[in-house]
């Protein structure tokens, strides 16, 4: 198999883009791909000042590492859940790569913020782990974002997740979902830009950029992951995808340039007013934030 480009020896078949390429090659067409996305839907450009949120996966690493390296002000942030050995392991890969390659990297815990690690904070508040996460990473990302003046907060999610969550929407018609779902969250007072410069990128095309880059990331899934739906939704996407290659694409992008032009409208007349948290003056549609609601009950149950 040669290189499409180069005629070298190829290391890789791109069927949905009909294409064998060597691992030079390979990088220019990467780096292409993910600069056509943060141009096509606007990201951010080289006047920002990146947040990349790296949990010390294939997809995190590889967004910082391509950032940095097409030239972008990038740096990493590591949330510290304290989930035992898995956050052991994720942290030791971000500050791996942090210190090989001088990139910057801030590390925080959990534990900075809320008092204790996700596992015990599930208990006191008796929810289930996996249902405190995305919240309170959310809320330490943003906060991180606001105070050390980012104007954009990257993540990691890639071609395969977006359109797993598609599918997913579209199965049960969660229009207000399916309105949010954009790689593009613009900035609201309080809020700081988020982004998906990977959203048009495989997980197939990741791996690939991960080896040849030479970055070591985190094999293991998370101890609290247990198969979600969305494994299942991606395993059905691939079949698709191996009968017709490019469909994912053509799926996700088919979807955000026809949501941006009715569905954003439609659900924009139904926007709700968000008010700040009077502990701590977070965007929130109550008094009080869901982080705070949390905190106040750990500090509750610590006086009990
Ligand atoms: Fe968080 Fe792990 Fe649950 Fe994912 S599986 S939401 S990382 S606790
Ligand atoms: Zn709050």
């Amino acid at each position: 198999m040669k290189c499409k480009v180069c005629k070298g020896p190829a290391v890789i078949r791109l069927r949905s883009h009909n294409l064998a390429l060597c691992e030079s090659c390979f990088l220019d067409f990467f780096y292409r791909q993910v600069s056509r996305t943060i141009k096509r839907y606007r990201l951010f450009d080289k006047g920002d000042k990146i947040l990349v949120g790296v949990s010390g996966g294939k997809d995190s690493l590889a967004l910082l590492d391509a950032l940095i390296t097409m030239g972008y002000n990038a740096v990493g942030v590591f949330i510290d859940l304290e989930m035992g050995y898995h956050s052991v392991e994720s942290k030791e890969k971000v500050e791996k790569i942090a210190k090989e390659r001088g990139y910057p990297v801030i590390i925080r815990s959990i534990s900075d913020y809320l008092g204790v690690s996700l596992p015990v904070a599930a208990q006191e508040v008796k929810r289930p782990v996996c249902s405190l996460c995305g919240m309170i990473k959310r809320y330490i990302l943003n906060r991180i974002a606001m105070d050390e003046g980012f104007s954009v907060l990257a993540t990691g999610h890639n071609l395969d997740d977006e359109c797993a969550r598609l599918l997913g929407n579209i199965l049960d018609w969660r229009v207000d979902f399916l309105a949010r779902q954009d790689p593009l969250l613009d900035e609201e007072e309080g809020l700081v830009r988020k982004v998906k410069p990977l959203a048009r990128t495989s997980e197939r095309e990741l791996t690939a950029y991960c080896i040849i880059r030479g970055i070591d990331y985190v094999q293991g899934r998370c101890p609290y992951a247990n198969k979600p739906t969305s494994y299942f939704y991606k395993g059905i996407m691939f079949q698709i995808e191996r009968k017709m290659p490019g469909t994912k694409l053509r799926f996700y992008q088919g979807f955000v340039e026809f949501k941006r032009e009715y569905l954003t409208a439609c659900s924009n007349t139904e926007k709700q007013e968000l008010t700040r948290c009077e502990r701590c003056g977070y965007p929130t549609l109550s008094n009080v934030c869901n982080f705070c609601r949390v905190k106040e009950r750990i500090e509750q149950r610590r006086d009990e």
